[in-house]
């Protein structure tokens, strides 16, 4: 008799929300959930993650590069949860068991092979999925063994230190340079191959001024930039294509449109033309699929992309107790004929608004508001040489060409809106401060 008692007079346990994924949207929406709802107690929110450290995407291509310091700008999830009121669970999704409401972790091995974290399952009341994507290869042959990709900081950290040994060897050898020894090819001129193609043009200056010089920048690197379409940046306007165009053929950076790629092989890139593009390095560039384990989460409706279809509200087609943001979410807005694309401003919208709506649902509202994106343009970002882009007029909605330091400052404000979501305006401003305090006294490239 008294047990029941007691059951019944038990605290009731807050809701939980689990966020898989602490990225471009996953990282914002925990650490404003923890803020708002996990500091007072009322929900418990968890963010579980395959990584230990958050490094905002968009800046892989200069990790790659070499023209950010990596230290600077990665965020360990630990502290992050510790200062913002949420719990850090480290570990991959494999798996969902939706009847149960429980989210299948993988064990998690050290370089030894030790055990750091057992197979585990995690009970949640909401379940958030914002695990981006992966670059779709699409089945070419040789792209696995040969290719590089910029999915994760890991990846874009390899892609540099193949470019620094493949220049200090081309330093350090007696024979002359080959022709084709220090060429990168990078396959797919969207946003993210026409940014690399740049950065790598003036990285690769940086590193000959500080010392391998033997190497002629003009005549012996050479980046070619591999591209399906007609044209370069085939998603965005033609405009801002042609703008891109001139820029990097001014710079050197040989264009290569309606060239389909066949296969990569250790020596280079295929065309379906029957050319041959010779290149010591190669970067697939050439568009996003959804993570395989988002076909496999207990019969989740996917997309041919393999994402995670939702309603406009954010729920998945098929349970109402997940909701998906960022690039693994499918949505096509009413009246468009378009998914939103994957983007960080797509995932920084959606993630400010499941901040509102999860607080609703949590206060037992079951009628959630639909998520409406705004376009507000395209930035692309040539390194030091120029950014151009288009932004939304707010009253004509018309698009407007930016270009120079205006559309540089605006190219720079989408990191600077991530970092103010993450941690608040003040510590920003004085971060940003002591960058650029520093900034004089570093190399401008990574020589190790
Ligand atoms: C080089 C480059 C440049 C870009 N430039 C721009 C730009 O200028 N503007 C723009 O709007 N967009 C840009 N993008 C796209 C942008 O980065 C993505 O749209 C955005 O990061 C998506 O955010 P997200 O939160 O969905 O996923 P992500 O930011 O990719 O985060 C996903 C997180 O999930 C984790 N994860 C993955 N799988 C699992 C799993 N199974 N279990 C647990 N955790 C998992 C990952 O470790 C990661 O932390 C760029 C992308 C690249 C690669």
């Amino acid at each position: 008799m008294n047990t029941a008692v007691a059951a019944t007079e038990a605290p009731k346990k807050p809701h939980h929300i689990i966020i898989v994924g602490g990225g471009a949207g996953g990282l914002e929406l925990a650490t404003q959930l923890g803020d708002k709802l996990g500091r007072t107690g009322k929900a418990e929110i968890t963010l579980v993650d395959r990584a230990r450290t958050h490094i905002w995407k968009p800046l892989l291509h200069e990790i790659a590069a070499g023209s950010m310091d990596t230290g600077r700008h990665e965020l360990p999830y630990q502290a992050q949860g510790h200062w913002h009121g949420f719990r850090y669970r480290y570990g991959e999704m494999i798996g969902l068991d939706r009847a149960n409401k429980r989210v299948h972790l993988a064990a998690t091995y050290d370089d030894d092979g030790r055990e750091i974290t057992p197979d585990r399952w995690f009970g949640y009341d909401t379940l958030v999925i914002a695990i981006g994507s992966t670059s779709n290869d699409f089945g070419t042959p040789g792209v696995k063994e040969h290719a590089i990709m910029l999915d994760t900081p890991e990846q874009a950290e390899r892609f540099n230190r193949r470019l620094l040994n493949a220049c200090v060897r081309a330093y350090a050898q007696q024979e002359p340079i080959r022709p084709e020894q220090l060429h990168v090819a990078i396959i797919g001129a969207g946003a993210t191959g026409a940014e690399l193609s740049a950065e790598l043009h003036h990285a690769a200056r940086g590193l000959v001024e500080f010392g391998l010089d033997k190497i002629d920048p003009e005549k012996d690197i050479k980046i070619t930039l591999i591209e399906a379409a007609p044209r370069i940046l085939p998603a965005l306007p033609e405009r801002l294509s042609l703008a891109t165009s001139n820029i990097l053929a001014g710079l050197g950076v040989e264009i290569l449109a309606n060239s389909r790629v066949m296969s990569v092989t250790e020596k280079g890139v295929n065309l379906a033309n029957g050319n041959f593009v010779p290149s010591e390095l190669v970067v697939w560039a050439a568009g996003v699929k959804g993570p395989d384990v988002l076909a496999k989460l207990d019969g989740l409706e996917v997309s041919r992309s393999n994402t995670l279809i939702v309603k406009p509200s954010l729920q998945t087609t098929r349970d109402d107790n997940i909701f998906v943001i960022g690039d693994a979410a499918y949505l096509v807005p009413d009246g468009e004929s378009a998914p939103i694309p994957p983007r960080a401003q797509a995932a920084h919208q959606e993630s400010t608004h499941l901040v509102r709506q999860l607080q609703r649902r949590i206060n037992g509202e079951t009628k959630l508001a639909p998520f409406k994106y705004r376009d507000f343009g395209s930035l692309v970002s040539l390194g030091d040489y120029s950014t151009v882009g288009s932004l939304m007029g707010f009253i004509s909605g018309k698009s407007m060409r930016i270009e120079g330091w205006f559309a540089k400052a605006m190219y720079r404000s989408l990191y600077k809106m991530h970092e103010v979501a993450l941690h608040g305006p003040v510590k920003v401003t004085l971060d940003t401060a002591s960058r650029l305090l520093t900034r004089r006294t570093e190399p401008q490239v990574k020589l190790h």
